[in-house]
C-alpha cells in the first residue's frame, strides 16, 4: 500500500484527497488550522498534529496550498517540510506559485537529494472532487512515472512539460487563457446586455459557436443567476494575475489581456468580493458599463 502525506486541505486539497483514498492509498493529513481534518478522517484518512509526524514514513508527500507565503511557512521554514522529510520520499507540490518560490523549494529537496516535482493543476472544485484534474509536471522523467499511482487517481490527464520548474511556468501561461476569457465573458455580456439582447440566448449562440469555451457555458450561467459562490477565489486569482504580470515581466513578453483583467480583479477586490467566486471580476466589468447581469 503506498503511503502518502498530504498537507493543506482546502478547496482543492481535500477534493484530492478523497480521491486518492477511494483507490485504496494510505493517507496521512495536516493542515495548518482545522479546517477539512474531520472531512478527511470521516473519509477514511489519518491526521496528524505536525508537518514532521505527517511525513514520517512517507512514500510520497503531496500539497495544495495557496501561494508563495504558505509554501514558504510549510516548506522552507526552519522546521518545514524541505528539513523534516525523508529522502525516500517523492515531493509533490500542486500549488500554483512564483517559478521563484517554486526554484527555491527545487534546490531545497536537491540539497537534502529528496525528489521533488512541480505539478501544479488545471481544473477547479469540481474536478477536485472528481478526480477530473489536468496536471502539468516539471521533473525528472523517472520521478513522475513513479508518481504516476498518486497523480492518475486525482486526475483526467498529467502532462509531463520538461524538466523542474516547468510545470509553474505551463500554469500560469493557461492560467493567461483563464483571465482572457473570464474578462471576454464580461465584456460581451456586459456588450450585450447594454444592447438590449437577451443574455440566456447570447449564451445559447456562445455555447455552439466555433469560439466556445467551457468556461463561457459554466460561468455564464452563473453569472445570469447571480451566483458567485467560491470554486475559485477571486483572491487567488488575484494572486495568480499577479505572478503572470511579473513572470511575463522578467520575459519582456507582453500581456494585455492579463494586465486588463487585473484591473478589474482589484475593482472586485475593492468593491468586498475576494471571497466570492474569480467570476466576480465579471460583476466589476458589469458595473463599469454601468449594468447588471443577473437575470431577473
Ligand atoms: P484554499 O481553499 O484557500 O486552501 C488553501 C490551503 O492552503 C488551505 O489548506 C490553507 O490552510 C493553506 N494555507 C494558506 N496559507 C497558509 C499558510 N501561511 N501556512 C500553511 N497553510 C496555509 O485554496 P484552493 O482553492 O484549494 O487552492 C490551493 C492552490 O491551488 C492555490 O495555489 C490555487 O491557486 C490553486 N488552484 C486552485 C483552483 C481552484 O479552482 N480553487 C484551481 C487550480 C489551482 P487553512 O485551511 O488553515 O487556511
Amino acid at each position: 500500500m503506498t503511503r502518502i502525506s498530504y498537507l493543506g486541505l482546502g478547496t482543492m486539497g481535500l477534493g484530492m484527497v478523497k480521491n486518492l483514498l477511494s483507490v485504496g492509498h494510505d493517507v496521512t493529513v495536516w493542515n495548518r488550522s482545522a479546517n477539512g481534518v474531520d472531512e478527511a478522517v470521516v473519509a477514511g484518512a489519518k491526521s496528524a498534529p505536525t508537518i514532521a509526524e505527517a511525513v514520517r514514513g512517507a512514500d510520497f508527500v503531496m500539497y495544495c496550498l495557496s501561494d508563495d507565503t504558505a509554501v514558504r511557512q510549510v516548506v522552507l521554514a526552519e522546521d518545514g517540510l524541505a528539513s523534516e522529510v525523508s529522502d525516500t520520499s517523492i515531493v509533490i507540490d500542486l500549488s500554483t506559485i512564483s517559478p521563484e518560490v517554486s526554484a527555491e523549494e527545487r534546490d531545497a529537496f536537491e540539497a537534502r537529494g529528496v525528489r521533488f516535482l512541480d505539478a501544479p493543476v488545471f481544473g477547479s472544485k469540481g474536478e477536485a472532487a472528481a478526480g477530473g484534474l489536468w496536471i502539468v509536471v516539471g521533473g525528472e522523467e523517472d520521478t513522475v512515472s513513479q508518481s504516476l499511482p498518486v497523480l492518475e487517481p486525482i486526475s483526467e490527464t498529467v502532462h509531463h512539460i520538461g524538466p523542474g520548474g516547468c510545470g509553474v511556468r505551463m500554469k500560469l501561461v493557461g492560467n493567461l487563457v483563464v483571465a482572457a476569457q473570464l474578462l471576454a465573458l464580461g465584456e460581451s455580456l456586459t456588450l450585450a446586455k447594454s444592447a438590449g439582447l437577451d443574455l440566456s440566448k447570447v449564451l445559447d449562440v456562445l455555447k455552439v459557436t466555433d469560439f466556445r469555451s467551457p468556461i463561457f457555458d459554466g460561468v455564464g450561467a452563473t453569472v445570469l443567476a447571480g451566483d458567485y459562490s467560491p470554486s475559485f477565489a477571486l483572491k487567488l486569482m488575484q494572486k495568480d494575475a499577479r505572478l503572470i504580470q511579473s513572470f511575463a515581466k522578467t520575459l519582456a513578453a507582453p500581456v494585455p489581456s492579463v494586465d486588463a483583467a487585473a484591473g478589474y480583479i482589484d475593482a472586485a477586490i475593492e468593491a468586498g468580493w475576494s471571497e466570492e467566486n474569480a467570476s466576480a471580476l465579471i460583476k466589476a466589468v458589469a458595473a463599469d458599463g454601468g449594468v447588471s447581469l443577473q437575470n431577473s
